[in-house]
């Protein structure tokens, strides 16, 4: 029987659900939490209620469906979207992750420097995405150590990381998990800029980060899509730096280069499909356009695949993003180049870190 997808929230990722959705058949309904819908409209037994945002307002209609059994993970999210307890939940499960403090009182501001070091990353425990709410301290601005304005915050060691990876995985309600490779991403001013997935050079890192994933996945009775951002230590060593229990911006890539989405892999899993390993095509890289407008000129390139969410402009908004594909990297390196000539100043950056990232893939 057809089953009713309802996202909450009704952002690009329930624009890419919904295309996702259309070309299996399955009607994906996203929700504007504003709007106040009809509870029974939406709670019925042919429907499944999944999320693509991890804040929300509580209001009474959002209590309701929360409560619900047909409403996915609806026991674990709470626990996921606030910092605090997802740090205490990786924790308790023994998982690698950059030490941490809870904050409570000013008078903590010593043993927070002495146990995590001199260099701190204030995050507030909800409401954070593309770095917002997160506030670097160093021991010699201490007396910024507002408890007034970070009560709501955990106050975390800054890592002297390698790089940044995530990967992204799934698991249905018979304990099944397939995960896509890992995923190099580059970040500036704490927003996404860029991905690759690594399909080639990554096994070490793609068993532990399993491993670490496929264990949380498990003790938590996870289902649907998970990503976990990782940062990679000097030694190799890979510590957990958050989880973000939806589909993620670091797995657009598999849009254009996987035999299954991530969109759909998380339409499958929540609606007990059939869930192979997904089958990656070729190679990708992924640029997210951040606060600039279309450039129709992008679309001369026959490897660019576009995918633009429509919105409304601004500074450090999420606009599109661009899939560039290949089954050769050199053809790769050439589009990026070629593109970077379209792109404003800003993306020279990312273009130069994916073409290095190429060039030790290759
Ligand atoms: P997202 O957009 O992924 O939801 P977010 O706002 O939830 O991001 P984080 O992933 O915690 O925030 O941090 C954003 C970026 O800031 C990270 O990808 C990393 O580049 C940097 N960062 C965060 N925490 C640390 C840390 N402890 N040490 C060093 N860098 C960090
Ligand atoms: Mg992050």
């Amino acid at each position: 029987m057809k089953k009713f997808v309802y996202v909450i929230g009704d952002g690009q990722l329930s624009l890419m659900l919904f295309q996702s959705g259309s070309v299996l058949g399955i009607p994906v309904i996203p929700i504007n939490v504003k709007n106040q819908i009809k509870f029974n409209t939406i709670l019925h037994k042919n429907s499944v209620i999944t999320v693509e945002v991890e804040h929300w307002k509580k209001t009474k209609f959002i209590q309701k469906i929360c409560k619900n059994n047909t409403f996915i993970n609806r026991n674990i999210l709470p626990l996921i979207v606030d910092r605090l307890y997802q740090k205490e939940l990786i924790d308790k499960l023994q998982l690698p992750t950059a030490s941490w403090i809870k904050i409570q009182k000013f008078s903590q501001w010593k043993t927070i420097f002495y146990t995590l070091g001199d260099n701190i990353i204030l995050k507030k425990r909800t409401g954070g995405y593309n770095g917002k709410n997160q506030y670097q301290l160093s021991f010699k601005d201490k007396k910024k150590f507002n408890i007034k304005i970070y009560e709501n915050y955990i106050a975390e060691k800054k890592i002297n990381f390698v790089e940044e990876i995530s990967l992204i995985g799934a698991r249905n309600k018979f304990g099944k998990i397939v995960f896509y490779p890992i995923t190099c991403n580059f970040h500036e001013q704490g927003i996404l800029r860029c991905s690759i997935p690594d399909i080639k050079n990554y096994y070490l890192l793609q068993e532990k980060s399993e491993s670490i994933l496929s264990s949380f996945m498990r003790s938590t009775n996870y289902i649907g899509i998970i990503a976990m951002e990782f940062f990679v230590l000097k030694n190799n060593e890979i510590i957990i730096n958050e989880i973000s229990p939806r589909v993620h911006n670091s797995g657009h890539w598999t849009q254009n280069s996987s035999s299954i989405n991530q969109f759909e892999l998380h339409l499958r899993s929540i609606l007990d499909l059939p869930m192979p390993i997904p089958k990656i095509n070729c190679f990708s890289v992924m640029i997210n356009i951040i606060g600039n407008y279309l450039n129709i000129a992008w679309l001369n390139d026959p490897l660019l695949c576009l995918h633009w969410y429509n919105k409304s402009i601004s500074k450090y908004r999420k606009m599109g993003h661009i899939n560039l594909i290949s089954n050769h990297y050199e053809a790769l390196k050439n589009s990026i180049i070629t593109l970077e000539k379209k792109l404003p100043k800003q993306y020279q950056n990312c273009c130069h870190w994916l073409i290095e990232k190429l060039n030790i893939i290759q």
